[in-house]
């Protein structure tokens, strides 16, 4: 996959509506001493961090130097200490908790499930050393040892190699990036002689879409892994000053993406000073990113930072004419709508600013869920959507800001900001709320690096087990109260109101008055944020007694409500006083584009441009209601499309096959004429 560089715009040039409010922070190494070796700054940098981080690592064989791509030559480096599956941090680990992960890691298949990927892949020997796949290779295939044994290498061939994991007979390699399609930051390396079996990435697209046991052993595993990645700070690594707009950009990017990555702060880091001089980065090009066997990113947008990763999806070359359903913003909502657009047949395109998985995706667990007795973690529920989007044929472009919509008869036209437009027949838009923040001095200066809007493993790492203090009283609050508090922390929930229940679900509450860990603070209200050079803790006013106090923390999470992403519609579709899009029967009359007819639910003033989840006014703003009314939107496109006798096209899905049961239906391949059959009518059926 490979996208377009484009022109981005400042991402602080609306700072309310885009996110930079929304921070979050990635795995904070702390200071390192650092010793460099030299090594011009050129298109690929995998070696020179490492050599630095090897007096960190304590020395460590620097393996053999030499050309490092894929499945091509043999390597000596260390053999790792630990048995299939384990990894030298845990091995002799004899904790249950430590062995559940250790076998949730490294699945033994057994011999039914290798016939089911034999039909997928092809066999072949390898040798010992050999490469099977390296960091900067645009992708890797899914790779199952047969015989033998297979380490994954982080800094491969370079100072500071270390070996992460090592796989035995039956097992397979790979972590989720293998599926969003991320630049390879790790390598696999042949220990023994043996024998593998690869499946091509385009075939484990098929298989995971066709394959439900295995589809699920795999996704778990490569989540698994990609935890562990995350907490190892394995993966990207990002310089820069905490003082920095750009950083703090670049770190919600990384957060949302969950991308494994960690922060080498410049303040105070002679790690990060050391690598900035080997590299010869003068402090005004900062902050950069350096991708392991890929280039060295200066100040990179969003877009050129995914591009770099290879997970920015369609190029301009693949931008159609005209497609169906372009769907706008990848929250739930979102992805909902484009699942169910392409699984009925329409050519449709998911594009989003920053991550796939929106709001819910940087949730520690959405526990109120259909179906999901246990919880999903957003990361989970990003990761599943987006499966499932590319099951069906769903056309994603990421790191793509919608900066203006415009519309002729029939047709809309969605500008965004890398200059593409897309031309479709119906949009649906699906770009949500931003949170709000506190008015509070300094507080720019601590977002992303103490004071945060979003509470996942990442921040809770960044705080370090520390006291923290929340803002707010709704149920994303009461989550990552309790969220927190199993991480370790002491956690103090400050709210405005008397009460809890006034806004936070009553099984939250109950969870929270039986945890130990937490306080809830009431009348209370945040004043000013403490600390010289980090957060260090919060002044507190208590509004009854009208008396201040300090509260140290480590970190600052802020819920406190959100206003809606539709400032890049510039006011042409009718809305309420806070900016929520009206739709269906709450639009008056003066504010429709076409007075003759009544727009259905969920449509806009604009008939064919519909709103769902998170933006609409007077929704629920809850994951389970933007992912329905996303589901529900689609039927009403068609409906519209039908009225206006527009045709709906049958992509084909990841895996060639069409839709359409009945092959009398289906279109020729490259034909977007035919209108489709299938749908409901509205009150025919719910879909
Ligand atoms: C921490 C947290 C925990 C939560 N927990 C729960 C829970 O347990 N249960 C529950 O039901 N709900 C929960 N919620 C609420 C839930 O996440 C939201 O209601 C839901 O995500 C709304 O979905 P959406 O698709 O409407 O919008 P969002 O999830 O906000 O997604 C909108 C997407 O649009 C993108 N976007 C915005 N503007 C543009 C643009 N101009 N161009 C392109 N893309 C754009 C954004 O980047 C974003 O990815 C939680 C929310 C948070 C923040």
């Amino acid at each position: 996959m490979s996208g377009k560089r484009g022109n981005v715009v400042d991402p602080d040039a609306e700072a309310d509506e885009d996110g930079s409010a929304n921070v979050a922070s990635v795995v904070h190494s702390g200071d390192q001493p650092g010793a460099c070796a030299v090594q011009a700054a050129g298109a690929r940098v995998s070696g020179w961090h490492q050599r630095l981080l090897r007096a960190k690592a304590g020395g460590g064989s620097p393996g053999e130097g030499g050309g490092r791509n894929a499945m091509r030559q043999r390597a000596n480096g260390p053999e790792g200490p630990d048995g299939p599956g384990s990894s030298p941090r845990s091995a002799g680990s004899s904790t249950g908790s430590a062995q559940q992960t250790q076998a949730g890691r490294g699945p033994v298949l057994d011999a039914a499930q290798l016939e089911v990927l034999r039909r997928y892949g092809g066999e072949h020997d390898v040798a010992a050393g050999d490469v099977l796949f390296a960091d900067g290779d645009v992708s890797y295939d899914l790779i199952v040892v047969l015989a033998g044994r297979v380490r994954i290498v982080e800094r491969h061939g370079q100072p500071g190699e270390s070996v992460i994991a090592t796989y035995g007979p039956s097992q397979f390699l790979g972590e989720i990036g293998l599926l969003t399609g991320q630049r390879v930051f790790l390598s696999a390396v042949a220990s023994t002689a043996g024998r593998v079996l690869r499946v091509p990435v385009g075939q484990v697209r098929v298989l995971m879409a066709q394959e439900l046991g295995l589809s699920e052993l795999i996704l778990r595993t490569f989540l698994l892994r990609h935890s562990i990645l995350t907490g190892r700070g394995s993966g990207l690594t990002l310089i820069g000053s905490r003082f920095d707009g750009g950083t703090r950009r670049l770190l919600e990017v990384l957060a949302r993406n969950r991308l494994a990555s960690r922060w080498l702060e410049l303040e105070g880091s002679p790690e990060a000073e050391a690598m900035l001089r080997e590299l010869d980065v003068p402090v005004g090009d900062l902050p950069i990113v350096i991708v392991p066997g890929g280039p060295l990113l200066r100040n990179p947008s969003s877009h050129e930072l995914l591009d770099a990763l290879g997970m920015s999806g369609l190029a301009d070359t693949d931008l159609p004419g005209l497609c169906d359903l372009l769907v706008v913003g990848a929250g739930p909502g979102g992805l909902a709508a484009a699942v169910y657009g392409a699984s009925e047949g329409m050519a449709t395109i998911l594009a989003e600013d920053t991550a796939l998985g929106g709001q819910a995706g940087t949730s520690s667990r959405i526990e109120n869920l259909l179906g999901f007795p246990a919880g999903l973690s957003g990361e989970e529920l990003a990761a599943r959507a987006a499966l499932q989007a590319q099951k069906f044929g769903v056309r994603i472009k990421l790191a793509s800001k919608a900066v203006s919509l415009s519309s002729d008869p029939g047709v809309h036209h969605v500008r965004f900001d890398d200059d593409d437009v897309i031309t479709a027949k119906s949009v649906i838009i699906a770009t949500g709320a931003r949170y709000n923040r506190l008015p509070l001095d300094r507080l720019a200066e601590f977002e992303g690096v103490g004071v945060y809007y979003a509470a996942t493993q990442m921040e809770a790492q960044a705080c370090q087990a520390g006291p923290v203090a929340i803002v707010g009283g709704g149920n994303s609050a009461g989550q990552a109260a309790l969220f927190l508090s199993r991480s370790g922390a002491e956690v103090h929930v400050i709210i405005r109101d008397q009460r809890l229940d006034a806004s936070m679900s009553r099984y939250l509450i109950d969870q929270i008055e039986r945890d130990p860990r937490i306080t809830v603070t009431p009348r209370t209200q945040v004043t000013a944020l403490l600390g010289k050079d980090q957060l260090e803790g919060v002044q507190l006013l208590d509004t009854s007694r009208q008396q201040t106090s300090a509260l140290a923390v480590r970190g600052l999470f802020v819920f406190i409500g959100a206003r809606p992403a539709t400032g890049w519609l510039a006011g042409q579709l009718a809305q309420d006083n806070r900016g929520f899009l009206l739709t269906g029967t709450g639009i008056p009359q003066a504010q429709l584009d076409d007075t003759s007819r009544m727009p259905l639910f969920l449509e806009t003033s604009r008939p064919g441009v519909f709103a769902v989840g998170d933006v609409r006014s007077g929704s629920v703003k809850r994951a389970a209601t933007a992912i329905g009314e996303g589901s529900m939107a689609v039927r009403l496109v068609f409906e519209r499309l039908q009225a206006t006798g527009s045709a709906v096209a049958d992509p084909p899905r990841a895996d060639g096959t069409r839709r359409r049961a009945d092959p009398s239906e289906a279109t020729p391949a490259g034909s977007r004429q035919q209108v489709h059959p299938r749908l409901p009518r509205a009150k025919e059926q719910p879909s």
